[in-house]
């Protein structure tokens, strides 16, 4: 049986964005705390911590915040873009050569790498959660493809990690993917097949899921996707449409679970303890490292940052340069190479390294 055969579907409800959203007394929180009472302490102690963004939390740089902020009103601008009419003449390439036009031109948009997958059940919620305007709502499974892209986060700004800048570059690149995508779904669209682009708030697929299943990288310890030249260092951003396409194989790459295996930086720098230390465990039908999203989310409420210290440690987020090219090439063919780069990496780096200087044009920000 095909692993993807047995997954589940995620509800979004459950991930912390929705839950914490939820006002104390409200139909839905009624609703959402009847069904997991397990979640309700949890979420209430979150709901008083001061937030992500928030100028009473402990890192708060009330400047530099005011960048994501516009950022994310940005991409929240875009929600109703994500759809649109279908031109009535369609255009036909047939789907490899159109499966090659879609991929390169996210890239001429603006994205790093492109890849292509099957839609499965398990890539799509069971109901929305982040979207208030129809939150509850049962996404329907619609067979079709999706094209995941990825856009790269500034190796300058992530280092910084967990202080403002790393939530500057987030807040940027969440705009850059929603752009990308909204304008690759917007041309399918104008060559006469449906199409949605996925942004921030207005997801409807699980987005890391969907990357790995169209070849763009494997699921690490610390639950996001490695990329082969940049590692974790990336957003993601999604198109769906049923238009014909060619997936590209998904990634299964064993080379990454035996580095994550053997490096744990990530869960040893993690401040809010929240990535596991030890093997992967058998969850929702797949073996997986399974993070504390609640402890990860809480530790973002109350530093008002989006933290990304395990993104900002890990080793595969170096630079996309010809040293650590090499070294990466040695990484994917050799278990010995692997061995010594997890130790080197400590050497040079430093076992839990600190946090990078802001660039120096953001001293005038106070
Ligand atoms: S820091 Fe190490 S263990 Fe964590 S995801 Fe990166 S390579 Fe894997
Ligand atoms: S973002 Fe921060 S708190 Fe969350 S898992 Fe990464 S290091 Fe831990």
């Amino acid at each position: 049986m095909p692993e993807h055969a047995s997954l589940e579907r995620y509800d979004e409800r459950d991930i912390p964005f929705s839950r914490v959203r939820l006002k104390p007394g409200s139909a839905e929180y009624k609703a959402y705390y009847a069904r997991r009472p397990e979640k309700r302490a949890v979420d209430d102690e979150i709901r008083s911590l001061p937030g992500l963004l928030s100028h009473e939390g402990s890192l708060a740089e009330p400047v530099l915040f005011a960048s994501p902020e516009g950022s994310f009103f940005l991409t929240d601008a875009l929600r109703d873009a994500v759809d649109g009419p279908v031109a009535q003449k369609s255009v036909e390439l047939g789907p490899a050569r159109m499966s090659g036009y879609l991929k390169a031109l996210a890239v001429y948009y603006g994205a790093r790498a492109a890849g292509i997958t099957e839609l499965r059940p398990y890539h799509v919620y069971s109901h929305i959660g982040r979207d208030f305007r129809r939150y509850g709502e049962p996404v329907p499974f619609e067979p079709g493809w999706a094209i995941a892209f990825t856009v790269e986060m500034d190796l300058r700004m992530t280092r910084a990690a967990p202080r403002a800048p790393t939530v500057m570059e987030s807040g940027r690149q969440y705009v850059e993917a929603a752009r990308i995508a909204v304008q690759l779904a917007a041309a399918v669209r104008k060559m006469g097949h449906p199409a949605r682009a996925h942004i921030d708030g207005h997801y409807r697929v699980v987005a890391p899921l969907v990357a790995r299943d169209a070849g763009l990288g494997e699921i690490g310890r610390m639950g996001l996707v490695m990329t082969p030249r940049l590692g974790p260092r990336v957003r993601l951003g999604v198109v769906t449409t049923s238009l014909e396409l060619v997936p590209d194989g998904p990634t299964r790459d064993a080379t990454v679970i035996d580095f994550c295996e053997r490096c744990r930086k990530c869960a040893l720098n993690c401040p809010a303890r929240a990535i596991p230390d030890g093997g992967r465990t058998e969850t929702g039908g797949a073996r997986r490292w399974r993070i504390d999203a609640d402890a990860c989310f809480r530790y973002w409420n109350v530093i008002g940052t989006d933290c990304a210290r395990c993104l900002a440690v890990c080793p595969y987020s170096h630079a996309d340069n010809l040293f650590h090219n090499a070294v990466r090439w040695g990484v994917r063919r050799s278990a010995l190479f692997r061995r010594a780069a997890v130790r080197l990496d400590d050497v040079f780096y430093g076992r839990k390294p600190v946090p990078a200087k802001p660039p120096d044009w953001m001293r005038l920000a106070g």
